[in-house]
């Protein structure tokens, strides 16, 4: 079953987004080499707290096992569900944290892919083409067209970069579930899947790698990680289905206020 929202929820969750967008640039802030993956955690969850929300993914629970953390944070050729750690961060690594908030009965999330210092200029592509793609899928998420459109147009424009997308892992549906459907995938055919309807909410969630599409999971049952170990990259926005014109429910703006300050996230 779609949900379709009224506007009051979309408020709901543009107001979540803009918590959720406050968050993520609270975790750019500090990031630096040296810093532990935990402390980027932390640094989230109080924000989200003190806030009056709740982190969507902590105690996320799959099938028995609960996601112990508010943040998703992935190192280079880790695609996803990365674990916070004791970990530091180090200069030219990539690390894409992803975030959700629950207040009010709903959920927002996002996720965002930051370059640290002297990053390789092919994976500075992939970050771009990435975030590229991501706003090129939302130009698609308009009342007529389908869910294979929003996955097409990230799929032709990275592969045509030669990039390679991730299969088994999709954007989905957003509302008092923190996953919904539909399924959204990063690659398909146009004019394929369900029809988008207007006040459809979806995550759109790129996920994309600078080799080879394949994946796997570590055994802490989470992390996925690249098969060849090439890096992989991720942006994400929950936007609302409307007609002529996506709504996005989400922002960067903050996170990308804090990037200019940075004296150690390089902006792409
Ligand atoms: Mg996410
Ligand atoms: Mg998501």
């Amino acid at each position: 079953m779609i949900f379709l929202k009224t506007s009051a929820e979309l408020e709901v969750i543009r107001a979540n987004g803009v918590i959720l967008g406050q968050a993520h640039a609270e975790v750019a802030k500090i990031i630096k080499p040296g810093v532990t993956t935990k402390e980027l955690d932390k640094v989230a969850f109080e924000f989200i707290k003190d806030n009056g929300g709740h982190p969507s993914f902590l105690n996320y629970n799959v099938s028995g096992k609960k996601f112990p953390a508010s943040l998703c944070i992935s190192i280079n050729d880790v695609v996803v569900h990365g674990i916070p750690s004791h970990y530091q961060l180090k200069d030219g690594e990539i690390v894409s944290i992803d975030c959700g908030v629950f207040k009010n009965g709903f959920h927002a999330d996002s996720a965002y892919t930051y370059a640290i210092g002297d990053v390789k200029e092919d994976t500075l592509k992939l970050l771009r083409a990435t975030k590229n793609s991501l706003y090129l899928a939302i130009e698609q998420a308009v009342f007529g067209k389908r869910v294979g459109d929003i996955g097409f147009a990230i799929q032709n424009y990275c592969e045509d970069l030669g990039f390679t997308i991730v299969r088994e892992l999709v954007g989905h549906g957003v509302g008092k579930s923190l996953h919904e459907k539909p399924e959204v995938a990063n690659y398909g055919k146009r004019g394929d899947g369900p029809k988008l309807k207007e006040n459809m909410v979806i995550a759109i969630e790129p996920m994309v790698n600078e080799g080879k599409k394949a994946i796997h999971q570590e055994n802490d049952g989470w992390t996925i990680r690249t098969q060849d170990r090439k890096p992989s990259a991720h942006y994400e926005h929950t936007v609302a289905v409307k007609k002529g014109k996506a709504d996005i429910l989400t922002t960067f703006k903050f996170i990308e206020e804090a990037i200019s300050k940075s004296e150690y996230i390089v902006n792409i």
